[in-house]
């Protein structure tokens, strides 16, 4: 497939799942992450032991995995305010759109994380985006980032390609393609050190990983590991 990738990680099962899939089709892989006022630190701190344990899965992964960037667009999770970025309740609003909806959130991850694609010399950014499981986020669809790749095709003057493996998969398939990917020990791996929970709780262990067990993210990723074991 293609020689460079750029992965957006956030340290979540999904971007996790991401990064394995990366490092198993392109030559060379880095990551970028963005902080935009989340209330929790806690991805941010399990950025680097889980970028280090999953490149450590396979001889041949190890040297793909190049440099991690973290970037600072807080004063954008200012302006689109959301339960995210703020103390406000996890709730559904009038929209229909959760207030966990930080709109346009996958734009401007995309258009930065473009800029430093163009700079490192990389032609795919690689994303999580799931339009199957999840509340409709509108920019997660395939549409939207079908629109985005060619605006920043078109802006760059170079191909971008935006690949997202998950967008069609549950996210029971999302367990099952990371099984497929690196077998029990990257589940294992991604059960330990990725992070999914909005509310940042890594004091209480499930059978899928860390987590408060009852906000609207860690409800998914307990549906989905209780899927996936069911079969
Ligand atoms: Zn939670």
């Amino acid at each position: 497939m293609t020689t460079t990738a750029l992965v957006l990680f956030s340290a979540g099962q999904d971007s996790a799942t991401c990064l394995a899939w990366a490092l198993d089709q392109c030559e060379r892989v880095e990551t970028i992450g963005f902080f935009y006022g989340q209330r929790h630190a806690v991805e941010m701190t399990q950025r680097a032991p889980l970028r280090d344990a999953i490149a450590a899965l396979r001889p041949s992964w190890t040297p793909k995995l190049g440099g991690d960037r973290i970037v600072d667009i807080a004063g954008y999770g200012a302006l689109a305010e959301s339960a995210l970025t703020s103390d406000r309740a996890i709730e559904f609003e009038a929209s229909g759109l959760p207030s966990t909806f930080v709109p346009g959130r996958n734009l401007v991850f995309l258009s930065i994380a473009a800029a430093h694609a163009y700079r490192i010399g990389a032609d795919t950014l690689i994303g999580g985006m799931c339009e199957t499981d999840y509340s409709g986020y509108p920019d997660c669809r395939r549409d939207t980032l079908d629109a985005m790749q060619r605006a920043l095709s078109l802006g760059l003057d170079r191909e971008i390609d935006v690949q997202t493996p998950l967008m069609h998969l549950s996210k029971a398939q999302t367990w099952s393609l990371a099984h497929d990917l690196g077998g029990d020990s990257l589940v294992d791996v991604i059960v330990e050190q990725s992070h999914t929970c909005y509310e940042g709780d890594r004091t209480q262990r499930h059978d899928w990983g860390y987590g408060c067990g009852a906000c609207p993210a860690c409800d998914l990723r307990a549906k989905g590991w209780a899927q996936w074991r069911a079969k």
